[in-house]
C-alpha cells in the first residue's frame, strides 16, 4: 500500500500559492490509517520512548492510537489557554505572524524521554517548539516522527542537523 495514494493535496489553501496536504482522505481508509500507525509503531522501536507527546491537533490522531499501541502515557501539546492548569509555554514564528503551544508543567517528568509526533512538518517551527516544550518541562526529545516531510522546506534536515533523531514516513 502506497500511503501516499490516500493524501489529498489541495491548492490555494490555506492561502494563495500554499499546496495543502490533506489527510482527511488517509484516516476515513480505515486500511491505510492502521498501516500509517503500524508504520509510526515499527520506526518507534529504534528509540527510548517513555511518553508520547504530540501537536495539536491533527498530531493527536496517530500519536494517540501509537501511544495505545505501545502502552505509553499520551501527552497533549495544546495551543494557547487551552490547558486549564499550570503551564510551560514557547512562542514561535509561523509563516505569517506568531503562535504558542503550552504543556501542562506536571506531564513530563525529569529525565523522561519523549517520542514527538506530528501529521506533517513544513518549515519545523513548529517541531522545535514542542521540543523546547518537552526540554523546559526536564525532558529529552528521544525523536520526532511524521507522516507528512515537506522536504523542500528542510524543516526535517534542520531537526536532523539539530542532532535530533527524526523519521517521516512520506516525503
Ligand atoms: P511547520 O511549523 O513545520 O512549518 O508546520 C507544520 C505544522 O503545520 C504541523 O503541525 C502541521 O499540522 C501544520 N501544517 C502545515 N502545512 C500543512 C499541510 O500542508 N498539511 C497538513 N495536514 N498540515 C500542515
Amino acid at each position: 500500500m502506497n500511503l501516499k495514494d490516500y493524501i489529498r493535496s489541495i491548492p490555494n489553501y490555506p492561502k494563495k500559492g500554499i499546496l495543502f496536504r490533506d489527510i482527511t482522505t488517509l484516516i476515513k481508509d480505515e486500511k491505510a490509517f492502521a498501516e500509517t500507525i503500524n508504520q509510526i509503531v515499527k520506526k518507534s522501536k529504534k528509540f527510548k520512548v517513555d511518553k508520547i507527546a504530540a501537536i495539536e491537533s491533527r498530531g493527536f490522531v496517530f500519536a494517540s492510537a501509537v501511544s495505545y499501541l505501545l502502552k505509553k502515557p499520551f501527552i497533549m501539546l495544546r495551543k494557547k489557554n487551552k490547558l486549564p492548569a499550570e503551564t510551560f509555554s514557547v512562542d514561535f514564528e509561523l509563516e505569517y505572524g506568531t503562535a504558542t503551544i503550552e504543556v501542562h508543567k506536571d506531564s513530563i517528568e525529569q529525565n523522561d524521554s519523549v517520542l514527538i509526533i506530528d501529521d506533517l512538518i513544513a518549515t519545523g517551527g513548529t517541531a522545535e517548539a514542542a521540543a523546547k516544550l518537552v526540554e523546559m518541562s526536564g525532558g529529552n526529545v528521544s525523536a520526532f516522527i511524521f507522516a507528512i516531510n515537506l522536504f523542500d522546506l528542510n524543516g526535517s534536515d534542520n531537526l536532523a542537523k539539530k542532532g535530533y533523531h527524526v523519521e517521516n514516513l512520506m516525503d
